[in-house]
């Protein structure tokens, strides 16, 4: 393993729980080339759009470089004494549960340890807990139920290895786009694998379905149920596996038992397609399946993964190659963040808080004054108590809980009347940042070195690879300081990551000897120099290892009090939410080329282009009853809030069903916040938030114009007088939707920018007929702003005009055709953008396959498309999937 500048320095990507290893190189001029680093088993050298655009997120536009108190900026110093002295006041006069820690999937491993420490160990409260509770705590209570432990048994390669493969409210193709990538691979090799997509939405991930099952929203719990039954009824149990291994089946198959209408009525699924699927699971020995935010964002979510687990150990599909249940998580290192005990309800080392031996364990090891016996507050309710008081000092690391959390109004509001509120992030401003009394500038990916953990628990170090800017200064580094202020100097000595990691290896293999999974006493005693070279390994790396197997539970050995797996009896249930007021079941979820709430990925213009505001997806005969057309706006709004988005209309979605993408926030658009609509109910085992089943209703917004603005710089506009904004990086400068209620407003803004944007040539145009306005501003000779008014939305060749940002205009018609808006007819509009790593957009595309190109490959070979990191070759191969279809028609 070499991390020399000279080949680049290998590391591993920030975004998803994929955790693709990346080689990342400076160039002279400052810049960073990313490529997939074809030696880390994750990804084998591919990557997705995000990943390969990481170089466009790295520099320091709109960073925070130094610490600030109450809106004034100064020394590490005064603000770490000013943190630690609040914290210790507010802990003395209240209490240690009168604070809370409240940090993310996105810190490295080194530093959750450090937090988790410093709040179980020294602090004495349990109230640390981690966004990564939206996204996987299900999982972990589910896991934890049957196994005893929260283990993830199997590896990606099953993946590849499986004959049957089980997508489970995973859209994997926009949110683990290499994992799909690699069963697209097998499936090339071997067309006979199939695949399942069990979703209620026809995401991209069903282009590379079998069988799409359009499943009711929390319907999977009966699927599971029903899939068990069948399997017992139809002899498919293993039962050696069962006697020698588990305990429990009985019970749970009476409580899993329901006639075939009630199945029906449940998942929303015909008789014919349950016994399709349950017949082809239990003829089928190498059965994966993979499950994520579909199953676990739900007020049943611990309970469905019951049911999936259920089936696995009743068929003894587990941990053998080809075979297993499978959570993949969303961020990078949701699963460290597990290990470290970051969750509320958890300690370090997969030990249990609950449990006196390990209390005692863990406290001996630190040499602390005490460790709670209870849980703390979990994510939704530690803003709760931020809210009613309870909690009166909050340290928030890495995430963004106003745009994040269920109720995100609440939990501004929380923040707003929270007595101290400090934030560790990389950027000046975000809307959580808005409420920081301190603001602690953290070290962003690139600057900082670590250790992160992926989905199929395998550790990898990012490493550092740019110097640390202004007095930005490393999570772990900001925490241990402020742990020696409160007086543990001894417990926090820590001088590097590689001496954190030390410890925790220690920990994890103290009197352990198989009794806990997770042990990497092998790494105990490592050295700087040894952990500079970590490569990529899976745990357990048990100090006396002498096998090489990293699966789990093949050969039973849970981590239960009997060493027996637990079935677990689960009833499904209906979580009917809508009614006549609210009748439209609101799904959130990620799009392909954004991350989270956009704080790196808003930063890459590449990222911006695919899809650049706000949208919901709305069933033809939804928009068509409710009078919403295509591309306009769309209100949205339940007893929580509303918001505004732009109208996507599309078959993807069922009638009644709505996808509304969560990465919005009040940085990027004027009302997009999605999470704001999302109650706050809980999963009663794992706290985790139903953010796939919320209830709302629409109607189409009523905007007086419309109007598409371009400008070059990034300018300081007034968007008061627009009723609804978007704004978005593109190449050469910035792009912007927006509506206004009047027709009178939108000339007033334009009136504005032709006056406040410096040019020298101001083109103007004015229909009396259709009520279009444009404006095209010129400064020697460049484009530097234009703007496009029309009573209904704007159609303009959009990606042609942003073409025009990076063009000289010599001639007056030149500059015409710019506020025609029209693309050239030499070079037609490219239309929409589907391959954001080539520019490449959908007319282009949709040309290349009219000519005959009907692979994926082909069109790639004609457009360049889908030729980098292969992201959009799921829309690429749905877009011919429909022209044959079409085709097909049209010829019958
Ligand atoms: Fe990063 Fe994409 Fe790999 Fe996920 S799949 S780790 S986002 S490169």
């Amino acid at each position: 393993m070499t991390t020399s500048q000279g080949k680049g320095v290998k590391t591993t990507c920030p975004y998803c729980g994929v955790g693709c290893g990346i080689i990342a190189k400076r160039e002279a001029d400052g810049s960073v080339e990313i490529s997939g680093d074809p030696d880390h088993p994750a990804n084998y050298g591919r990557l997705c759009s995000k990943g390969s655009a990481l170089g466009e997120t790295v520099g320091l536009d709109g960073r925070l470089l130094f610490p600030e108190v109450d809106g004034k900026r100064t020394d590490w110093d005064t603000a770490l004494d000013h943190v630690a002295d609040v914290f210790a006041k507010t802990i003395k006069e209240h209490g240690p549960d009168s604070v809370a820690f409240y940090v993310s999937g996105q810190i490295l491993t080194e530093d959750y340890y450090v937090a988790n420490k410093l709040m179980k160990g020294f602090i004495g409260s349990a109230n640390i807990d981690t966004n990564s509770r939206l996204c996987m705590a299900s999982s972990v209570a589910g896991h934890r139920k049957a196994f005893g432990t929260d283990t993830v048994p199997g590896t990606y390669e099953d993946l590849e290895l499986a004959d049957l493969i089980v997508l489970v409210g995973s859209n994997l193709a926009w949110c683990h786009p290499v994992l799909y990538q690699r069963i697209e691979a097998a499936k090339q090799v071997r067309p006979e694998m199939k695949v399942v997509l069990v979703d209620p939405r026809r995401t991209m991930t069903a282009n590379i379905a079998d069988v799409h099952l359009a499943i009711k929203p929390d319907g999977d719990t009966a699927l599971f149920n029903g899939l068990l039954v069948n399997l017992a009824e139809n002899g498919k149990l293993n039962q050696d596996y069962i006697v020698r291994y588990t305990n429990g089946l009985d019970e749970t198959l009476a409580a899993a038992n329901s006639t075939t209408s009630e199945l029906e009525n449940l998942t929303g699924l015909s008789s014919v397609e349950l016994q399709e699927f349950y017949s082809l699971f239990g003829n089928t020995e190498k059965v994966v399946t993979v499950y994520s935010q579909g199953v676990n964002q739900s007020v049943s979510g611990t309970d469905k993964v019951s049911a999936i687990l259920n089936s696995h150990l009743a068929t003894g599909r587990i941990g053998k190659p080809g075979m297993g249940p499978f959570s993949v998580t969303g961020q990078p290192n949701a699963m460290g963040g597990r290990e470290v005990g970051g969750l509320a309800n958890m300690l370090v080392c997969h030990m249990d808080l609950e449990n006196p031996e390990h209390r005692d364990l863990v406290r001996g090891f630190w040499q602390s004054p005490h460790i709670p016996e209870k849980p703390g507050l979990k994510a939704v309710d530690m803003f709760k108590a931020v809210a009613d008081g309870r909690i009166k000092a909050i340290w928030i690391m890495s995430t963004n809980p106003v745009d994040s959390l269920p109720e995100a109004d609440s939990v501004a509001h929380a923040l707003e009347e929270c007595p101290f509120v400090v934030v560790s992030d990389i950027l000046e401003e975000t809307d959580t940042m808005r409420y920081a009394h301190v603001k602690l500038p953290a070290a962003a990916w690139g600057e900082k070195g670590g250790t992160v953990t992926n989905s199929e628990r395998r550790i990898s170090r990012q490493r550092r690879f740019m110097h640390l800017p202004g007095d930005v200064k490393p999570d772990w580094w900001q925490m241990v300081e402020v742990a020696k202020r409160m007086g543990f100097e001894e417990a926090f000595a820590f001088q590097t990551p590689a001496e954190i990691f030390d410890e925790y290896a220690k920990l994890s293999c103290l009197k352990n000897e198989g009794s806990r999974d997770f042990d990497i006493g092998g790494l105990s005693g490592i050295s700087e120099a040894q952990y500079a070279s970590l490569p990529p390994f899976q745990w357990p790396h048990k100090s006396d290892a002498t096998s090489t197997e990293t699966r789990f539970f093949a050969d039973g050995n849970f981590y239960t009090p009997d060493r027996k797996a637990h079935f677990v009896p689960v009833k499904a249930k209906t979580n009917q939410i809508v009614d006549e007021e609210f009748p439209f079941v609101l799904n959130t979820g990620r799009i392909r080329d954004h991350w989270h709430t956009m704080t790196r990925t808003g930063m890459s213009q590449r990222l911006s282009s695919h899809l650049a505001e706000p949208f919901c997806e709305v069933h033809p005969g939804d928009a068509n009853n409710l009078g919403i057309k295509s591309a306009s706006l769309i209100n949205m709004e339940n007893q929580y809030g509303e918001i505004t988005v732009r109208a996507l209309v599309t078959d993807r979605v069922q009638k009644g069903s709505i996808f509304v993408p969560m990465h919005w926030t009040d940085q990027f658009a004027s009302n997009g916040r999605v999470d704001k609509l999302v109650a706050a109910k809980l999963d009663p085992f794992s706290g985790q938030p139903a953010s796939k089943n919320v209830a709302v209703k629409i109607s189409q917004a009523n905007s007086g114009a419309f109007a598409f603005l371009l400008t070059r710089e990034k300018l300081d506009l007034d968007f008061s007088k627009a009723s609804y904004w978007a704004s978005a990086r593109c190449p050469g400068g910035w792009r912007h939707e927006l509506a206004f209620a009047t027709r009178r407003d939108a000339m007033v803004f334009g009136d504005k920018l032709a006056t406040e944007t410096f040019g020298d040539e101001v083109l103007d145009y004015n229909d009396p007929v259709s009520n279009e306005h444009r404006l095209a501003i010129f400064k020697k000779g460049r484009l530097s702003a234009a703007f496009y008014m029309s009573p209904e939305p704007v159609l303009l060749a959009r990606e042609w005009l942003i073409e025009q940002l990076q063009h000289d205009f010599e001639t007056a018609e030149q500059r015409q055709k710019v506020l025609a808006g029209r693309a050239d007819a030499t070079k037609p509009d490219k239309g929409p953008i589907v391959c954001s790593c080539m520019a490449v957009g959908v007319n282009e595309i949709f040309t290349a396959i009219q000519a005959g190109n009907t692979t994926a490959q082909t069109v790639g070979e004609a457009t360049t498309a889908g030729t980098n990191c292969g992201s959009c070759r799921a829309e690429i191969n749905g877009m011919i999937d429909v022209y044959l279809r079409e085709t097909k028609i049209a010829a019958e």
